[in-house]
């Protein structure tokens, strides 16, 4: 069976890892191509977006594949959109791998917005130590409010920089742990933290953090996706695709 992943993400590498070696899957992963230097991965990787539906749909039919799986960020809503649009037009299965959202636990101070422009607005008038854990793209709405001091944290550097005066960079890849992120909040006096709802372990160190130090999160709320059949770990991927195979050889294919 020929299967596309839609990668990005820990998940989607773990997933790659539990599938190769599988003979009876022949497996791709596509990555967008955001950071410089991916990390490797256990399966062949293709980079670079499909150019829209069309590029996707054709690339399907070209190479032949009969599962795709979903298993970008939950915050890639227009590639998890194609995806779904695609499926359905080819009839090619489609499963999703979405972790769930964190939930409010007691001492959270949670702000939770549907915007950047929202968590910028949020951040209010009087200066404050913003952390800002993101990258290039989604921290530009920022720059409209000069009079904060940002602490931002992304894998791959922030280049052009914010165009705001006080600004400082990290880059890191996750995990991040709780005892780590306090570290760093308190170092840097931060007093609010920025961040999307991304669900999981890897990035939760700063929610945790944040809620011990009895700082308030703007959270980003999710985007909308499309409503396809989904999963909340590779294990169940799995299953599926095992599932996919074995019902395929009892009818014959
Ligand atoms: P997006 O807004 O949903 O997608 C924008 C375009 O990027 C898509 O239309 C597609 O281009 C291309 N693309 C996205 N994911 C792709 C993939 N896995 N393989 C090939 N092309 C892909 O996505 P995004 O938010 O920019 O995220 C880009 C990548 O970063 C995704 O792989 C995602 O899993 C990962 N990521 C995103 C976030 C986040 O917060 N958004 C966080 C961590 C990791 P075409 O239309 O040309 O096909």
């Amino acid at each position: 069976m020929k299967i596309l992943i839609l990668g990005g993400t820990t998940e989607a590498r773990a997933l790659a890892g539990a599938l190769a070696g599988r003979g009876e899957f022949t497996v791709t992963l596509s990555l967008a191509g955001r950071t410089a230097n991916p990390l490797p991965q256990a399966v062949p990787t293709r980079i670079g977006g499909f150019g829209g539906v069309e590029g996707l749909e054709n690339y399907l039919r070209q190479e032949g594949i009969e599962a795709l799986i979903d298993a970008t960020h939950p915050y890639a809503a227009i590639i998890s959109a194609n995806a779904a649009r695609v499926a359905e037009r080819a009839g090619v299965p489609l499963l999703a791998l979405r972790r769930p959202p964190w939930t409010k636990s007691e001492g959270d101070q949670w702000i939770e917005v549907a915007t950047m422009g929202e968590a910028v607005a949020a951040l209010g008038n009087v200066p404050r130590r913003v952390f800002l854990a993101m990258g290039r793209k989604e921290i530009e709405p920022f720059a409209a409010a000069p009079e904060h001091v940002y602490l931002v944290r992304s894998v791959d550097p922030v280049d052009p920089p914010l165009a705001v005066p006080h600004a400082i960079y990290l880059t890191a890849r996750g995990p991040f742990s709780e005892a780590d992120d306090r570290a760093l909040l308190t170092r840097h006096k931060i007093d609010v933290v920025v961040a999307k709802n991304s669900g999981g372990d890897a990035s939760y160190g700063k929610i945790t953090a944040a809620r011990n130090l009895h700082l308030p999160v703007i959270l980003l709320q999710r985007p909308a996706l499309p409503d396809v059949e989904t999963v909340e770990t590779v294990e169940g991927v799995v299953a599926w695709l095992d599932h996919a195979v074995t019902s395929a050889e009892a009818r014959g294919v």
